[in-house]
């Protein structure tokens, strides 16, 4: 379910226990609602508020790393893995539960 909300910035779809808020809709294709989907998988199998604890430590660990706040949040593990299969429509039919954690692996070896 999409929600035009006036407060999103600009280009951001914010995944709210599994309905999407934007600020316009007119951007948001079947990509990014696939990459919202895969949000969804990880916030169900967290039981929604971890996910949302761990992704607010995590971008701020990762802004500690980077310094950079959209690098920062490229390279939190949920988003590696939304991104990484947003564009892959048939990801989700063979998802393995938690698979962001493979994400966090491989984001600690890139340093
Ligand atoms: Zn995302």
């Amino acid at each position: 379910m999409m929600i035009k909300c006036p407060f999103i910035p600009e280009g951001f779809c914010v995944n709210i226990f599994g309905t999407y808020w934007v600020r316009d809709p007119s951007w948001i294709d079947a990509k990014v609602i696939n990459h919202e989907r895969i949000h969804t998988a990880q916030q169900r199998e967290l039981l929604f508020i971890p996910f949302y604890i761990l992704y607010g430590l995590e971008w701020l660990l990762r802004l500690m790393q980077t310094r950079h706040w959209r690098k920062a949040y490229l390279a939190i593990s949920f988003e590696r893995e939304a991104y990484a299969h947003g564009g892959d429509f048939t990801y989700l039919s063979r998802r393995r539960p938690w698979a962001w954690v493979r994400m966090w692996k491989k984001a600690g070896r890139r340093k």
